[in-house]
């Protein structure tokens, strides 16, 4: 296996993305074209994020119908605020599909108690069921909430190796100093992480828990920004042993702790 390129184009499948929103309509208009492109561009595998009990049942949908995609359901802040009993049946029924590999995205993002609440009776759940979780930061005030996600997640006593916090910039990087946690970063084209801020991050961080992805979300997003970032860390001459490690070894590492991950390299 080898990140081989000419004339731009990746020519293995050897990526994966950690992090998209399929159901959208942006993307689910025209899911065939963005697949075709996504696997073209070299992206082998993608995890697609319920934010809500609808997109996660889509989210479930979308994983039996095409190979390449796994689910992850659960509760976004942007989805629904409060949490009920019946919410948590629902998603505790989801979580048993197949090809389900992970709890979330869970997250705070107006950083109330209410959400807080939700996160906690989310990482229960994933702890139960003993499966990742893939935890949003907030854009807004992002330090300051991504501190108080650390807090959240070690007072639930969650195991690191399967726990993703992602949307990581510059500001929150420093903060994982000492912990074990899964790293994601979303590359955005025009608002938050663009590639030249995403590559400087690996530069100076390594790729160790580290995770990369397009988001595919709310904002303007790119599928194929993970083939992007690919490229400009080859272009600064980064070996290809530590891109290897950081858009295949490392999501195949996180995700593979679910037995419903079947992808193996
Ligand atoms: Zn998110
Ligand atoms: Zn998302």
């Amino acid at each position: 296996m080898a990140l081989r390129e000419r004339q731009g184009v990746l020519m293995e499948a050897t990526l994966v993305d950690t992090h998209a929103h399929l159901d959208f309509p942006e993307l689910a208009r025209d899911l065939a074209s963005v697949l075709d492109r996504a696997s073209r561009a070299g992206v082998r595998e993608i995890v697609t994020i319920g934010i809500d009990l609808e997109s996660s049942r889509k989210a479930v949908k979308l994983a039996g119908e095409h190979d390449r995609i796994y689910a992850a359901v659960g509760i976004h802040p942007h989805g629904a605020r409060r949490i009920d009993d019946a919410t948590l049946d629902s998603l505790r029924s989801l979580a048993g599909r197949d090809k389900v590999v992970a709890i979330g995205e869970i997250g705070f993002d107006r950083q109330t108690d209410e959400e807080e609440a939700a996160i906690r009776a989310q990482l229960k759940l994933a702890k139960r069921f003993d499966m990742p979780v893939l935890v949003h930061l907030p854009h807004q005030f992002k330090k300051q909430g991504t501190e108080r996600t650390l807090r959240v997640v070690a007072d639930e006593q969650m195991n690191p190796d399967r726990v993703l916090l992602d949307h990581n910039t510059e500001e929150t990087m420093p903060l994982y100093a000492g912990t074990k946690y899964w790293r994601g970063m979303s590359i955005y084209p025009v608002t938050k992480l663009s590639v030249e801020r995403a590559a400087n991050i690996v530069e100076q961080y390594g790729v160790d828990r580290l995770l990369v992805n397009s988001a595919c979300d709310w904002g303007p997003s790119d599928p194929l920004n993970v083939p992007k970032l690919v490229r400009e860390l080859l272009r600064r001459n980064l070996s290809r042993d530590l891109i290897e490690q950081l858009v295949f070894r490392n999501p195949i590492a996180f995700f593979g702790q679910s037995d419903r991950w079947t992808f193996r390299p």
